[in-house]
């Protein structure tokens, strides 16, 4: 058989090539197809430029996980039925450090999605500078209409297997789509019970035994710090903006949080039934609703009438005439025809804080409409950084205060961003997607090629 780079003559013919065995060999795995197909689209250019890196198959072992564990989660409902379900850990590429990423609680968790979070979290982490390196993983059960102690057996369940997997320098998961603070609290329980060990296995913890101040609001401060970054650039900002926001859990509150602090006016959010339209914008008494009812699980329409603002049932907020527009919900969230929505009312800029919330004909759409464009693995690195900083303080046996890790949340951002303009220049311009995909491979690859062939 012959590799990519015997048979190829030129970037494409290598690109072509290379995402063919891909999907050969990940066969039903679209969302990781697609996250694959992103990246390899800069870095194939890129490694035809630096040969170590292709003669040393790097992008090809970059795309095969280390390994992923599947498992069986049994637990017990409320009313003593059996319940079973699906558990993972991709633990994909640990070069520059311990395997690190969340876990997801969602009935649509399967391989492939999880191999995709994991694929950009390699990524991710090495953008922040920090020695992480990339997993995700997670279970396709679904925590709407759970009671407090289903999601309390559940989660014990869970831990119970990937117990044997994890370790504070192994693989530390976090908190993403349904594991909250509550869940990771019940997780970090059972591991301290069943290793006998207090030690920082998971992030996102509470303040009492090991967490951050600042975690939760990382990613979506981060990201606003991150954009700002990047309006600071065009000497643009963002005072009486319009934005609009999809979700309304964790990422997106936290957007929310600093839109308005920087001025803007927060008129979406959104979540899977449907979204709000508050003309007027979102102020601090309004988004606590929001909170209390995303705490209790509860659909947005149960407080529309409380805001005061207009409800559209079953739809996306992208056709609401916007600045700027920040997907904080899901991936895959913003398809081309919702591209075309944004660009015709007036959208300047997207950014992303979901995991790859635009499928790559959106993204394609955008960048040649001029809109500004900032991918998930630059954007929302706020959330992962601010996790390794966890790691940090659990490894010293200390805290910082919540000003200390602001401003170092800060720093990040903006080393994050500066090394998408290094590896992104494109004349006065900025290939933000191009610049994250190539400083995050660099890393991960340089420590790849020095340990050798394994
Ligand atoms: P949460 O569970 O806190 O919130 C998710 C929000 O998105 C909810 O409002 C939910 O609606 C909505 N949503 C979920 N699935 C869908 C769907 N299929 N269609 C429409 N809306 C949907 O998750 P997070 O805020 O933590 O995560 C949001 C995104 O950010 C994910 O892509 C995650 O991977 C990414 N991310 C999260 C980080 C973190 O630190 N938490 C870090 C980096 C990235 P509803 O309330 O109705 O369920």
């Amino acid at each position: 058989m012959l590799h990519c780079h015997e048979i190829a003559k030129s970037p494409d013919s290598y690109f072509t090539h290379f995402m063919e065995g891909l999907k050969k060999r990940n066969i039903g795995e679209p969302e990781f197809h697609q996250a694959v197909e992103e990246v390899a689209k800069n870095i194939v250019p890129f490694i035809f430029e630096n040969k170590d890196y292709m003669e040393a198959q790097i992008l090809e072992r970059l795309t095969e996980p280390d390994r992923i564990v599947s498992f069986r989660v049994c637990w017990e409902d409320d009313q003593g039925n059996i319940r079973t379900n699906r558990g993972f850990r991709v633990q994909f590429n640990n070069a520059i450090g311990p395997y690190k990423g969340g876990l997801r609680f969602h009935p649509s968790v399967n391989r492939g999605i999880l191999k995709f979070l994991g694929f950009e979290q390699i990524f991710k982490n090495s953008l922040t500078s920090l020695p992480i390196g990339g997993g995700k993983g997670g279970a396709n059960f679904n925590p709407k209409g759970k009671s407090d102690r289903e999601i309390m057996r559940f989660c014990q369940a869970f831990m119970t297997e990937l117990s044997h997997h994890i370790g504070e320098n192994i693989d530390v998961p976090a908190g993403d789509i349904g594991v909250g603070a509550r869940e990771i609290s019940y997780m970090f329980g059972k591991y301290k019970q069943l290793k006998k060990e207090f030690t920082g296995v998971l992030t996102g913890k509470g303040l009492e035994f090991g967490g951050s101040l600042g975690r939760a609001e990382a990613t979506g401060h981060g990201l606003i710090y991150f954009a700002k970054n990047t309006l600071d650039k065009l000497s643009e900002g963002f005072k009486e903006k319009r934005c609009v926001i999809s979700g309304s859990g964790n990422v997106a509150q936290f957007a929310a949080d600093k839109l308005m602090e920087f001025g803007a006016k927060v008129i979406a959010m959104s979540d899977s039934q449907g979204f709000i339209l508050d003309e007027e914008g979102f102020n601090h008494e309004k988004l606590e609703l929001v909170k209390q009812a995303k705490l209790t699980r509860k659909p947005l329409s149960d407080i529309v009438e409380k805001i005061g603002a207009k409800y559209f049932n079953g739809q996306k907020p992208w056709g609401v005439p916007c600045d700027y527009a920040f997907p904080c919900a899901t991936q895959n969230e913003i398809l081309q025809k919702d591209a075309v929505c944004l660009v015709d009312n007036g959208c300047k800029g997207v950014f992303e804080g979901a995991n790859m919330p635009c499928n790559l004909e959106a993204i394609h759409y955008l960048l040649s409409h001029d809109v500004l464009f900032t991918p998930s693995k630059a954007a929302n690195a706020g959330g992962v950084a601010i996790s390794a900083l966890e790691m940090s303080q659990n490894s010293m046996r200390l805290s910082w205060t919540a000003e200390e890790v602001d401003i170092k949340l800060q720093e990040i951002m903006s080393k994050i961003h500066a090394q998408c303009e290094k590896y992104g220049a494109d004349g006065n311009k900025v290939d933000y997607v191009k610049g994250a995909n190539i400083a995050g491979f660099i890393k991960v690859a340089n420590a790849m090629l020095a340990y050798g062939v394994n």
